[in-house]
């Protein structure tokens, strides 16, 4: 098979100082496992409005479209706030979720042992968590129509529309099903079927989808439930499948059930292309973080777990995946904290460079 390719897109903040660290494992790879990558890195964001005065050039459009999967930093800070909407360094994001037609969004909740304390409920409920929440990322209430907000008699109404066909859900829920296949095997659809429509047909199509994955145990819950139980017993669930508007609560939710933004991968998937990997994008969920950009303050494990992310679903490096999972582990173990992740015992914080130099010398002591 030829080199994989990947596009790495920085972005602004601390997106760029992250990225030097995801770039320093990617060469590991290359290096110490004969997995060569073919890089190329470009502008996106408030970067790529200051140098073509739009957040996503077409070049760079079209080069997303080619490789094999996008790695992405962060977009956005103060200096952008008051450009026009259109060129704001959110909506180069989004032209990229939108133009590789990312459907799945891929969220995981994972508790390392040794940050079980930062969560804010009980060490015992979120000690070894490990959920994840695919949530339908271009239709839904967010994109239907009719919407806005228009005059009635002597007052305004805002409008909008839950919309789903029975195509959007059965991908999004394929998705679910094949991640299942390769974890625990049980799918939790969550939606509103009791009061909604829309939610009625996403439990039927999804039951449908069910019966061509037959080892896999699915289950139904309305989504308000879904809340509770993701607070009150999240170890539970393993993969978590509902639409757009509440897997954007539900994520959340379920995400800071591990602590940290500093520690919370994403991956956005889209349908195969011609070699069978999906159209992909791998990012941290954490933002710019303008009020610690430019001070080796930030913590890179985020955007590192969200490679390792590429290495599982869009490189079927499964074990390689784990076992970067498992330095990162191994490092936390230790005691290496970024500021971020310091305690009350306090103690002095590594620097985004030193974590990025810890989780290498995991990585090596896995050989
Ligand atoms: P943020 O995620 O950038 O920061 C929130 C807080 O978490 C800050 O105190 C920050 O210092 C801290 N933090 C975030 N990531 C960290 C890391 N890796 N290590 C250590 N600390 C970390 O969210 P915000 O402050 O609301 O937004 C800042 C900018 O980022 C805004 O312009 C916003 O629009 C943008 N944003 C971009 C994305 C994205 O690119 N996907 C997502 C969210 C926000």
């Amino acid at each position: 098979m030829s080199t994989p390719t990947l596009l790495i897109l920085p972005g602004d903040g601390i997106g760029p100082e992250v990225m030097d660290q995801v770039t320093r494992v990617i060469d590991w790879f290359g290096d110490k496992r004969d997995m060569p990558f073919d890089v190329s890195t470009d502008l996106v964001g408030g970067a790529a409005y200051d140098a073509h005065g739009v957040p996503l050039h077409d070049d760079t459009m079209a080069k997303a479209q080619e490789v094999d999967a996008v790695l992405l930093g962060a977009v956005g800070g103060p200096q952008y706030d008051d450009l026009d909407f259109r060129v704001k360094p959110e909506r180069g994001l989004l032209r990229l979720r939108k133009e590789m037609d990312l459907f799945a969004n891929l969220r995981p909740a994972q508790c390392f042992d040794a940050l079980a304390d930062f969560s804010s409920l009980k060490k015992d409920i979120v000690a070894g968590l490990d959920i994840m929440i695919v949530r339908e990322l271009t239709s839904g209430v967010y994109f239907g129509e009719p919407r806005g907000i228009i005059e009635e008699g002597n007052e305004r109404v805002g409008i909008n529309t839950q919309r789903y066909t029975e195509s959007e859900i059965e991908r999004a829920a394929r998705a679910a099903f094949e991640l299942a296949m390769r974890r625990n095997k049980k799918v939790c659809s969550m939606e509103k079927a009791n009061v909604m429509e829309s939610g009625i047909l996403w439990r039927e199509v999804v039951t449908d989808v069910a019966k061509d994955y037959p080892e896999v145990e699915l289950s139904h819950m309305y989504a308000d439930n879904g809340a509770m139980q993701l607070v009150r017993a999240p170890k539970q669930f393993d993969v978590i499948v509902t639409d757009n508007l509440f897997g954007d609560i539900l994520s959340d939710c379920a995400a800071m059930l591990t602590g940290s933004l500093g520690m919370l991968p994403s991956a956005s998937l889209g349908a195969p292309m011609a070699n069978g990997r999906p159209k992909a994008m791998y990012e941290p969920v954490h933002g710019s973080a303008p009020d610690i950009a430019g001070q080796g303050k930030a913590n890179p494990i985020a955007c590192i777990l969200s490679f390792a992310m590429a290495l599982r679903y869009s490189f079927d490096q499964g074990d390689e995946a784990t076992r970067l999972e498992q330095a990162i582990e191994a490092v936390l173990a230790s005691g290496a904290r970024t500021g971020d992740l310091m305690g009350p015992e306090g103690g002095t914080p590594l620097s985004t460079a030193e974590m990025g130099d810890a989780i290498i010398a995991a990585l090596d002591a896995s050989l």
